[in-house]
């Protein structure tokens, strides 16, 4: 399989390298040359999988080509190794739970399979491969743990002192192996920015291998269509369902409209946003403007110019009239947000957290203009993870789940880093 860039159609590259380079070198992103249509026969075995065993079937339609069949089965059981049940909350609507791997967000789906990947095609290089991740909190974790302990890869974490929580520090400072976590004194954006000043360097790229892990590498979107056949596969044969996605860079959402190409019979998915609806105003008026994110309670969303939105554009050609017939846009802002958490968890019990909350109520709007489908909303992260807005509306406690609690007790361990570039270079030299 090929691999073009969103920006040069004519620009190819294999998967190893697409997977090693992450962007393209022409700066577009990776897509696949041509996407695998599964027959009605595969799409019917898989009632009664679990997420694992769909995830076999669908990496080797994927990958199949570019890797031995054993090794690619490997690498995808090792990477899914939870399930992502789909919880009914209420007649005819459902939560897909995304939220029971290592670092309770679905974020992990993707970050262990790319880690696994990228473990695997630099196996036989003689020297380490270093990732580099800058985290404003959630990011951190998610890449930090599903790279714990691949061999040939050392994972370097930078994340502002004092700018993430205590939860979320322990969970990317306590792990040792071959994860490290830079504490730098100074923001978030000058975490981006020594990151970047890393792959620019030309004398340390010379001395060492540097790359990165965000969601723009092809490895870590395409298995997130994964779980939209697990959840499909789970409701009674010939439902006809829509999914609703909260959306932040759109790499969630760009499987499921993959996933929908490879035959998942889905024909709407929809797009919601919180206050920073770049993409809902675009669905609305055919003009895309990207504009400075603004912070919100469901702050993985917090995005204004999407990363991967270009990758939709690509699927449909660019055409406005053919994305709108897939996407229905939604945005709710933090006051909506809390009176749906409330809403939510008086009429049904449910706990949703900001994220899936948006998404919960889009669903909610949307059965009650199209009587007869079925909606399946996306719970992207466990509600502990965002507990202290949680809490505050429902008037309860929300339990922290025991592998989450586990991080607590552990030390932490990091080394403390100034925002200037020399000393981040020195320290990176020290590592080659
Ligand atoms: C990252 C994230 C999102 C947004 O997903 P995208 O793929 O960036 O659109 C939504 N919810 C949570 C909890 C997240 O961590």
């Amino acid at each position: 399989m090929h691999y073009y860039s969103t920006s040069n159609r004519e620009l190819r590259n294999g998967l190893k390298e697409a997977v090693i380079k992450g962007l393209a070198p022409d700066r577009g992103l990776y897509m696949p040359s041509s996407i695998p249509v599964l027959s009605r026969l595969t799409l019917k075995r898989m009632h009664g999988m679990n997420l694992s065993e769909i995830a076999v079937i669908l990496s080797q339609a994927l990958f199949g080509e570019d890797i031995p069949e054993t090794d690619l089965k490997k690498i995808t059981e090792e990477a899914i190794n939870f399930d992502t049940p789909l919880v009914q909350v209420d007649e005819s609507l459902y939560a897909l739970e995304l939220f029971h791997g290592p670092t309770l967000a679905f974020k992990d789906v993707g970050a262990r399979f790319l880690a696994r990947l990228l473990g695997y095609f630099t196996r036989e290089m003689e020297e380490d491969i270093h990732v580099l991740v800058a985290t404003s909190g959630d990011t951190g974790s998610a890449v930090a743990n599903g790279f714990l302990d691949v061999d040939g890869i050392r994972v370097h974490v930078l994340y502002p002192s004092g700018g993430v929580t205590a939860l979320q520090e322990k969970q990317f400072t306590t792990l040792g192996s071959n994860i490290t976590a830079l504490e730098v004194k100074g923001s978030f954006d000058d975490c981006q920015r020594l990151v970047k000043e890393a792959f620019m360097d030309e004398e340390l790229n010379s001395r060492m291998k540097l790359t990165s892990a965000n969601s723009i590498n092809l490895a870590r979107f395409l298995p997130q269509a994964f779980y939209y056949f697990r959840a499909w596969a789970q409701l009674e044969p010939g439902t006809r369902a829509f999914f609703s996605v909260p959306s932040g860079n759109y790499g969630n959402m760009t499987a499921g409209l993959v996933a929908r190409e490879m035959g998942l019979p889905v024909d709407t998915f929809l797009s919601v946003n919180n206050l920073n609806d770049v993409v809902a105003s675009y669905l609305r008026t055919g003009s895309f403007q990207a504009r400075p994110s603004t912070p919100t309670i469901a702050n993985a969303m917090d995005v204004g110019d999407p990363s991967n939105f270009v990758r939709i554009l690509d699927l449909f050609d660019h055409k406005h009239e053919r994305v709108i017939k897939h996407l229905e846009g939604f945005s709710y802002t933090d006051q909506e947000i809390r009176g749906i958490i409330a809403e939510a968890y008086r009429k049904t019990g449910y706990i949703c957290d900001p994220h899936g909350a948006t998404a919960y109520q889009a669903a909610r709007s949307y059965r009650e203009e199209h009587p007869g489908l079925t909606g399946i909303f996306l719970e992207t992260a466990h509600p502990a993870k965002f507990r202290e807005s949680v809490e505050e509306v429902i008037a309860k406690t929300v339990e922290l789940p025991e592998r989450l609690a586990a991080f607590s007790s552990r030390e932490k361990k990091s080394v403390a880093m100034g925002p200037e570039f020399k000393a981040f270079k020195t320290y990176l030299a020290d590592q080659a």
